[in-house]
């Protein structure tokens, strides 16, 4: 027991663990929680669901990261609510674990917008175990159609992904370089050139946060390369087998992978404060909870208020820099110092189509951004990735990994795991399969594992 002052932080991924660091050497204890054991590195996620890395490479175990660290614990349970009253987290196995300032760093959940079927059919990706099961199906889909060519007709290489932000485009791009440059090679007796990538977009352009330029940039080169591009169309249903689109088009299909859209993390709706838009926490400027000065919301989970009136992006950096400045105002309370409100320093941002294409947008002062588009950019983008990584083995792993790829189009992971290794991945056995496909047949290849949320 110490009178030292008591610190949760809720969610080890950037936001969370950029506040620990900042304490790790300070006069306080703190507790680090998160449902995983490990942090993910979601920017690429895109690449283990596309076989591109194995999931250890984006995946570091949070203790190792503070095994140095006496004063940092960590407890691998799932944060379940707050009594504000009593000022104690509740965890779903340990039970109440007391504290003097809580930050709440849970992130956001896959946004369905109540799409009919979505939740119940499409593969989102915004964790390790959904990028693994999607590299599963993926993978399982071409096994089924080289050994029954006919599935092809039913759509089963039929690829559709939802959402033209970053995280669509990124893995429309991944796919068909998956598909044309390293599957195409695998598999001899499958046309696999007869797959098809379509990216469905329901606003009139693609990467809505980024310039005009860059925006034709990234449609031209994935048209250019493969991908089939829908703008200006929304998804009105999804069924096991099938897409039915705004334009009236129905896609036979298997796969469906949702990046329409994020939420703030299911906690928020259990803590009982103000939430703004998605559901996020409303904050003060200086990242506080309203009402709770103790504690503070920072990352995807919150709704942090920009110069101009809108709102921070849920971006990598927003949760950085607001875990640290949250941090910082734990340790201005301590000191007796008044706290100060949070700027955030817009560093740019970045998203990659494929092998030497993407587009980057740094700010410049006072001026017009700085745009790159093509092989700079995607230079740019690797390096970025590499330095934000956690962990020098990671580090190294993605680099190896990533100049194999470029050298030799060999992609190392492409094992699809046995359910029993990972229970939720979507079962595609053979006795699984219809006895034909003609019209009205059962769906073969579904996916009856998808937990909701
Ligand atoms: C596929 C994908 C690609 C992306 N690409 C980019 C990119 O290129 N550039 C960029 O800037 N941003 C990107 N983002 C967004 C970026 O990853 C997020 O903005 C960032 O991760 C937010 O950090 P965070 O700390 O708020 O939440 P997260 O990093 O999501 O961490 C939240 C943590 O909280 C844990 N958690 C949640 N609920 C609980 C609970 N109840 N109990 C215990 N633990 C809990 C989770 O397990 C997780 O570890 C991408 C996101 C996705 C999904």
């Amino acid at each position: 027991m110490t009178d030292r002052r008591r610190v949760v932080i809720v969610g080890a991924g950037f936001g969370g663990l950029a506040a620990a660091k900042r304490l790790e050497r300070e006069d306080v204890d703190v507790t680090l929680v998160d449902r995983h054991n490990f942090h993910t590195f979601l920017p690429l996620l895109y690449q283990v669901a596309t076989a591109g890395l194995n999931a250890a490479d984006v995946g570091y175990v949070v203790r190792g990261v503070f095994r140095r660290e006496q004063q940092v614990r960590f407890r691998k349970d799932e944060v379940v609510g707050v009594d504000w009253d009593a000022r104690t987290v509740d965890l779903a196995a340990e039970g109440p674990v007391p504290f003097d300032h809580l930050v709440v760093a849970a992130g956001s959940s896959t946004n369905y917008f109540g799409v009919d079927g979505a939740r119940e059919h499409a593969f989102p990706l915004y964790s390790l175990e959904d990028a693994v099961r999607v590299r599963n199906h993926l993978l399982s889909l071409f096994e089924a159609a080289d050994s029954e060519p006919g599935l092809v007709d039913d759509g089963v290489l039929n690829f559709v992904v939802v959402g033209g932000g970053p995280t669509g485009v990124e893995v429309a791009g991944a796919l068909v370089e998956l598909i044309e440059k390293v599957l195409e090679q695998d598999f001899h007796d499958l046309d696999v050139h007869r797959a098809r990538v379509i990216l469905v977009e329901q606003a009139d352009r693609l990467l809505a946060p980024f310039s005009a330029s860059s925006q034709r940039y990234a449609r031209k080169t994935l048209v250019r390369r493969g991908v089939e591009v829908r703008l200006g169309t929304a998804v009105e249903r999804i069924a096991v087998d099938h897409v039915a689109l705004s334009s009236g088009e129905v896609l036979r299909t298997r796969l469906v992978l949702w990046a329409a859209g994020v939420r703030a993390g299911v906690l928020a709706d259990r803590l009982g404060v103000e939430q703004g838009p998605g559901g996020r926490i409303t904050v003060g400027d200086d990242l506080s909870i309203e009402g709770h000065p103790e504690a503070f919301a920072i990352g995807d989970i919150a709704d942090i208020a920009d110069d101009s009136g809108g709102r921070l992006p849920q971006l990598a950096q927003v949760a950085i820099q607001g875990g640290t400045h949250a941090a910082e105002q734990v340790l201005a309370d301590i000191d007796g110092r008044p706290r100060t409100p949070f700027r955030y320093h817009d560093k740019g941002t970045m998203a990659t189509i494929g092998r030497r294409a993407a587009v980057a947008e740094i700010p410049r002062r006072g001026g017009r951004a700085r745009v790159l588009h093509g092989g700079a950019a995607w230079l740019a983008w690797l390096g970025l990735h590499l330095v934000y990584l956690v962990g020098v083995r990671n580090r190294l792993s993605v680099l190896t990994s990533w100049a194999w790829n470029y050298l030799t189009w060999d992609r190392g992971p492409r094992l699809i795991l046995r359910p029993e290794v990972l229970p939720h991945s979507p079962r595609v056995e053979p006795d699984a399969r219809p006895p034909s496909h003609g019209p009205g047949a059962p769906a073969p290849l579904l996916n009856p594992d998808r937990a909701p949320g």
